[in-house]
């Protein structure tokens, strides 16, 4: 890996709608292999309808986390432009990408040779998720949140209780 002694860094993309154990992991995975690691939070997506938390929110929620872990080598920002453009500004050379199962790798194949095509200078690196965690995603928190499912041990505690208190929101308002 050390081709020079600039640092290695990696950027790691998502919605982190909320940040959820899983992605924990892979962003603490990667903070052992590259120098730094920039956790990039999807400003708005045009994939996904909108955030049920705000981008500050997102973003804190991982600061928080990742403070409470100890890990110093990662910062988490928002980002408004392609990941390739994103991580050219941050001077990254690999974006890490966490695979749970088929459906993502499909997904991740062809984002993968997309991003290539536009930046071929930056290497797509792929964690395989945690089995313990391979079944896990923002939406299934979110929808086990919404209809009094446990949640303990799938998302940080301080995010299961926002979690709670927005939906409780929600349902109140509805
Ligand atoms: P989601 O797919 O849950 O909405 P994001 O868009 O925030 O999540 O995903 C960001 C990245 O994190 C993707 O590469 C995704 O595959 C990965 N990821 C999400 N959940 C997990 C998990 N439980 N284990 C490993 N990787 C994950």
């Amino acid at each position: 890996m050390s081709r020079s002694h600039e640092p290695r860094i990696a950027v790691v993309p998502g919605s982190y709608d909320p940040v959820t154990n899983g992605h924990l992991d892979i962003i603490k995975r990667a903070a052992g292999l590259f120098d730094e690691v920039v956790v990039a939070v999807v400003n708005q997506s045009v994939r996904k309808s909108s955030a049920l938390f705000s981008t500050e929110e997102r973003v804190g929620f991982i600061q928080d986390a990742l403070a409470e872990a100890g890990v110093d080598n990662v910062r988490v920002e928002p980002f408004f432009e392609l990941v390739v453009t994103f991580a050219r500004r941050v001077g990254a050379q690999a974006i890490v990408k966490g695979l749970r199962q088929i459906s993502d790798f499909e997904y991740e194949m062809e984002m993968g040779h997309l991003n290539r095509e536009q930046a071929p200078d930056i290497e797509s690196v792929f964690v395989m998720a945690s089995p313990r965690y391979a079944y896990l995603s923002s939406s299934w928190v979110k929808e086990l949140a919404r209809f009094d499912g446990r949640i303990e041990g799938l998302v940080p505690a301080p995010v299961a209780e926002q979690l709670a208190e927005r939906l409780t929101r929600q349902r109140a308002a509805s």
